[in-house]
């Protein structure tokens, strides 16, 4: 990658704000800053940074619910949190609305550095994440392309079961909780109380789509108490 990575720094307090632009800046980073929520939430919402660092409390908007507007618009914009106070309920709040990652002021420069690092090179994986899935013996799913194949049968997906299905795929190794595919795929938090039947329907749907078989389902199964998990071979 030629160009240099574009940060945005939403930040109130001018020390800190101008303390992280001057280290991003010296990193190599091309860096822009706002104030207060309200530029905070306008540049966010320009899409064009590769990664906002995002204060909590801020005055005008506070961080979380910028956070929340970002994530309605921009699901894979990543965001780091950061918090003054090291609550739990801020944090988790900050996560289930979808930031990537939180620090606690007052922070190391170098962790932050590495922190933002870490989250870069996710969301680049992420990016480059498989376009095509291949189930079993006889299933393959055409991510960029919404189709598919089982065995001779054509399959067609909408974009969220291939969201739901690439989201198991590059979490395979463990059961994936409703919850967490309500977070990760639908970009919904706890607090909004969204009605949690949507997963269980898309999965219905998947494995209508991909099973021989939707009542034993063999590659998209349940584990019971902890979610689903797709199973490759
Ligand atoms: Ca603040």
């Amino acid at each position: 990658m030629s160009r240099k990575i574009r940060l945005l720094v939403v930040e109130d307090e001018p020390a800190i704000r101008s303390g992280l632009v001057d280290v991003f800046v010296f990193h190599g980073y091309d860096v822009d800053a706002a104030a207060d929520g309200p530029e905070g939430l306008l540049k966010a919402s320009s899409g064009k940074y590769d990664l906002i660092l995002l204060d909590i409390m801020l005055p005008g908007v506070n961080g979380l619910d910028i956070c929340e507007r970002i994530r309605q618009q921009d699901r894979e914009q990543p965001i780091i949190m950061l918090t003054a106070r090291s609550t739990d309920e801020d944090v988790i709040r900050g996560l289930s609305l979808g930031a990537d990652d939180y620090v606690t002021k007052p922070f190391s420069i170098a962790q932050l550095v590495l922190r933002v690092q870490a989250v870069l090179r996710r969301a680049r994986a992420g990016v480059e994440q498989a376009t095509v899935i291949r189930l079993g013996d006889d299933v393959t799913i055409d991510t960029r392309n919404l189709c598919g194949t089982r065995g001779s049968d054509e399959i067609s997906f909408t974009r969220r079961e291939v969201e739901v299905l690439q989201y198991l795929h590059a979490h395979s190794d463990h059961p994936v909780s409703r919850e967490e595919l309500l977070a990760k795929v639908w970009g919904y938090s706890r607090h909004m109380e969204i009605e949690t039947r949507t997963v269980d329907i898309h999965i219905a749907k998947l494995r209508r789509k991909i099973e021989p078989d939707a009542a034993e389902p063999r590659l998209l199964v349940t584990i019971r108490g902890a979610g689903y998990r797709l199973l490759k071979a």
